[in-house]
């Protein structure tokens, strides 16, 4: 009987994507499977990708590898935060920050209790009376913990805030994606993955069902296998090129279609956290790590010419430029479905959000995650490729629906591109979710969807989305209760930071790079 197990899978590119999915499936499956990778370092990778979400540590813990080695040998930063400058109004600056914000009291989430002290704080300056609660009204972000600490520029590990039920610092990383992909294919290649350099020239289809036979290198060697991952970047060698798979276009929602990146040396201080600053048409990027700043500029081709974009990269940046600048171009959108036949893509050759928020790494760690929980094999079951390409669809939607929410709530109207981006017709499920907070306060999690509601909340708030009503329970508090309850949050949260060392001193302390 033939054997139906999954022996050989071959993984085409060596970027970010590859070398995440050798070194997690080497990793998980051991001697079971032989994995090969082919790369051409002549055609190269992408390169970009410095910012991260909390959920990389989660790659590092399964691989074993050290969190303060991992920084030290990708020249690694912490990332508490995004700083958004100038999307609502020019001039304006919220953080999207990663931990949570306050304490749920009972079944109301806490932003119910911040919306009653807000509205009462208001209706008093209003109505001229003076408060006796004072004239100021704490932010949203005073019951932040990382947005505490972001702001004074400090970082400590730090799970709970003392021995309060408020959890703690929830951190990601900023680092050289380059030095990264290296960490991940030592490890990969110790674990018995084996590299192939060579140019993928052609791809062999099997006349009965179009599955993929075999690839053909430049040098004239063929390298077949039963599993084929496509991580060959935007050009989907596999997926779009010998499949012919499609692919959905988002740039009614997500408009900016380019980028041009540079590095430059620091200004003062190495911020814990990204920034990102809208322009005209799009949005530049600022990414602390240990020895440079990478920026970049992300914009919209119909509404800014590319030497317009690389002017205004240059007039933002703190410190001298490093290099020069670098254009990519890309269409942000997914495939319309990531498996097809024994093919899986992953990374830049599944799909492109855009690189707000910076997703493209967790989306391919993610996407092996799902790949390793449902295994196939040689059988291909078709439930089971379309289940995973359900769940990826979900997943890339919800994500993609966070994204234009940036775009969409918008109060500027200085140009042709914010006006378009305040205008446009949303997806069903991001118009809904905006109304429902609009008139309720309430934002709940979508099933498995990559951002939590404490992300929404402060997305949707740093835009000016105010809601009009908060949950009735809120005002189960008395006035003196709940006073008490917000100060005693913001007062823990306030000496919690406090006790922290600067990130700089922290970075000195814990994995200063050698070089
Ligand atoms: P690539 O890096 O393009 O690698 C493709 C690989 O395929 C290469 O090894 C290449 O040699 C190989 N290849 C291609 N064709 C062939 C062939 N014919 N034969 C052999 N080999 C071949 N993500 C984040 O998480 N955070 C960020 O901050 C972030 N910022 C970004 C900013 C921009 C402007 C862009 C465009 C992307 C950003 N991303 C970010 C996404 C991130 O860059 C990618 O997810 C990451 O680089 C992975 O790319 P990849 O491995 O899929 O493709």
């Amino acid at each position: 009987m033939n054997d139906p197990r999954i022996r050989h899978v071959v993984i085409v590119g060596g970027g970010t994507a590859g070398w995440m999915t050798a070194a997690l499936l080497s990793q998980a499956l051991g001697s079971q499977v032989q994995i090969r990778l082919v790369e051409s370092s002549e055609i190269g990778i992408v390169g970009v990708g410095e910012a991260t979400i909390p959920q990389i540590r989660h790659v590092s813990k399964f691989l074993g590898i050290d969190e303060d080695e991992l920084l030290k040998a990708s020249r690694g930063t912490i990332k508490l935060a995004v700083q958004f400058n100038d999307w609502r109004r020019i001039g304006d600056t919220y953080l999207h920050a990663f931990s949570d914000v306050g304490l749920p009291l009972g079944l109301a989430g806490f932003q119910h209790y911040w919306l009653r002290d807000l509205q009462e704080r208001t209706s008093d300056a209003s109505a001229g009376a003076a408060s006796r609660r004072g004239n100021s009204v704490p932010d949203l972000w005073a019951y932040s913990i990382n947005a505490q600490a972001a702001n004074l520029n400090r970082f400590a590990r730090m799970d709970k805030v003392g021995d309060s039920p408020l959890t703690g610092i929830r951190y990601a990383y900023h680092f050289d994606a380059a030095r990264f992909g290296q960490l991940l294919r030592r490890h990969a290649e110790q674990r018995g993955v084996v590299r192939t350099e060579g140019k993928v020239v052609d791809v062999a289809l099997r006349e009965i069902d179009g599955f993929i036979e075999s690839i053909r290198l430049e040098s004239g060697e063929t390298v077949a296998g039963d599993l084929f991952i496509d991580c060959s970047g935007f050009r989907g060698l596999l997926i779009e090129g010998a499949l012919k798979t499609g692919y959905d276009s988002w740039q009614h929602w997500l408009p900016c279609d380019r980028a041009v990146v540079i590095a430059s040396e620091h200004g003062d201080t190495i911020r814990p956290y990204t920034q990102a600053s809208a322009q005209k048409a799009g949005w530049q990027w600022r990414i602390p790590l240990q020895h440079l700043d990478s920026n970049g500029h992300v914009y919209c081709s119909r509404h800014v010419s590319d030497d317009e974009a690389t002017a205004t990269l240059l007039s933002h940046l703190e410190g001298p430029a490093l290099d020069e600048p670098r254009q990519l171009r890309f269409h942000t959108g997914m495939r319309k479905n990531v498996w097809n036949r024994n093919c899986i893509a992953m990374g830049l050759a599944s799909g492109f959000i855009e690189p707000l928020e910076s997703t493209s790494i967790h989306l391919m760690q993610s996407a092996v995650g799902r790949l390793l929980t449902m295994f196939p094999d040689k059988n291909f079951d078709p439930s089971l490729v379309a289940e995973y390409n359900r769940q990826t669809r979900f997943e890339y939607e919800r994500t993609r629906d966070f994204i234009a929410l940036h775009y969409h709530a918008t109060e500027r109207d200085d140009t042709e591109f914010w006006r378009q981006c305040a205008t446009m017709e949303l997806p069903e499920g991001l118009a809904h979710r905006i109304e429902l907070f609009r008139q309720s306060g309430h934002v709940f999690r979508d099933g498995e969807e990559l951002f939590t509601p404490m992300g929404w909340l402060q997305v949707m708030i740093g835009q000016g989305i105010q809601p009009v009503r908060y949950h009735p329970l809120a005002d189960g508090l008395s006035q003196v209760q709940l006073d008490g309850f917000l100060t005693d949050i913001r007062t823990l949260v306030e000496r919690a930071v406090a006790t922290m060392p600067e990130h700089a001193e922290f970075i000195a302390r814990h994995f200063k790079a050698d070089s």
